[in-house]
């Protein structure tokens, strides 16, 4: 084949959709009011940020909600707020993306890094191991990394076994499920992000929900609430709060009522948009599985996940082949990352450059398994005419470069 007929894509692989006009509207109400934030409400007045924590909570069949600035932000309140301190350690799937080891320092604990296996999730043989050997290690962020979702039951069971409090990281798991049960729904407390790139996009944003009335209080006094957490809705009583309400200090993490105002609307059209993603997903998988020297490995069937991006691996092939690989498609307007790096390129980071942790482990199946998973975000701006063409360069492009 000669350039002059090489196949071309020109689309943007980090475009979004726009924000919907209810949403626009909704924001340029606000905007006029100029009662961006939260606590910027009238007497007896809900505002956007209360009225979207109420909402989301119901969404996850969840008694309480909190609208942070971040999802880092957020899993940083959910560790301090679960009772993490400084010197504790908190075990973690060590194929995750950066704000989530960023929480855990943040928090003044150690990490204990766990190693994957060849379907990108948490290694449970592994946690178990490593949950029974340290004993000071009571905590574990399980981050459904990519919106790959393990088996929460044998999760929950080894936490019960040997008393971790599950934390869950959804930021790639909002709308999915596991067995019928949402994501999120498995832990003590859950953290969301609604930044760009996830599910809902507010620019940045996170969410957290718990049915613990004494974790949801402390969250939303740390988040920031002055002593105005009466104006919550997604909230235990009174008197949880005046108990601690000296004891907790502010670590000014909210949201702000514009960022909610953009975000209703989207909640209530997140089911439709998950399907979306999974047509797509679907698709372009249907094909990579058949492009000689691509593996996806199988989804357990109980995993009901949202397809916003997708993730391969060039079993067997060298790091010169996958560089060549990706730059070749990239060259063709594909663009796909690679977690093999040992430096930290863009959004994605090898685990060994957290070196803000001392100590970090060899884990062996981590890093064979990074070094060759390849991933691609599928924006919603991509429709399936799109997906096909990605699907022909990147199988033009195996068939001239893997081994
Ligand atoms: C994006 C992301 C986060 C954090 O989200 P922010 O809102 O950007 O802080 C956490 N975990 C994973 C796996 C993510 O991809």
């Amino acid at each position: 084949m000669t350039d002059i007929d090489q196949k071309k894509f020109t689309k943007n692989f980090t475009l979004q959709e726009p924000i919907g006009k209810q949403g626009i509207e909704k924001a340029l109400s606000i905007l006029n009011s100029g009662k961006i934030h939260r606590y910027n409400v009238d007497e007896g007045e809900k505002g956007e940020t209360a009225l979207l924590e109420e909402e989301f909570a119901a969404y996850m069949g969840k008694k309480y909600c909190l609208a942070c600035a971040s999802c880092g932000s957020a899993m940083y309140l959910a560790l301090k707020s679960a009772g993490v301190k400084s010197g504790d350690k908190v075990l973690c799937n060590a194929y995750t993306l950066a704000p989530v080891p960023g929480a855990i320092e943040n928090s003044g604990a150690d990490i204990e890094l766990v190693d994957i296996v060849d379907d990108y999730t948490i290694d449970l043989d592994d946690l178990e191991r490593k949950a029974k050997k340290e004993k000071n290690a009571k905590w574990l962020m399980l981050s459904h990394m990519r919106g790959h979702i393990t088996n929460m039951e044998r999760v929950v069971e080894i936490c019960n076994a040997d008393n971790l409090v599950l934390i869950e990281d959804c930021a790639h798991t909002m709308g999915a499920s596991w067995d019928g049960k949402r994501s999120g729904s498995f832990g003590k407390v859950s953290c969301f992000s609604t930044q760009t790139y996830k599910h809902m996009n507010s620019g940045e944003g996170g969410l957290l929900v718990t049915d613990d009335p004494d974790l949801i209080a402390r969250a939303i006094i740390y988040s920031g609430s002055y002593m105005l957490y009466e104006r919550h809705t997604a909230r235990p009583p009174m008197d949880v709060f005046e108990n601690i309400n000296t004891m907790v200090p502010n670590y000014s993490c909210r949201m702000d009522n514009l960022r909610a105002a953009i975000l209703r609307p989207q909640l209530e059209n997140l089911n439709t948009q998950c399907e979306c993603w999974n047509r797509r997903y679907r698709f372009l998988e249907q094909g990579l599985i058949q492009i000689k020297g691509i593996t996806c490995p199988k989804r357990d069937p109980r995993e009901n996940y949202v397809g916003s991006s997708i993730q391969f691996s060039l079993i067997d092939q060298d790091e010169t082949t996958i560089k060549k690989f990706l730059i070749k498609c990239m060259d063709q307007g594909v663009e796909l990352k690679w977690f093999g790096s040992e430096k930290p390129v863009g959004f994605t980071s090898v685990y060994s450059s957290w070196e803000y942790f001392n100590n970090l482990p060899y884990l062996a199946n981590t890093k064979r398994i990074l070094a060759t998973m390849c991933d691609m975000r599928i924006p919603l701006t991509f429709d399936i005419k799109d997906c096909k063409l990605i699907l022909q360069i990147i199988k033009d492009v195996a068939q001239t470069i893997l081994k």
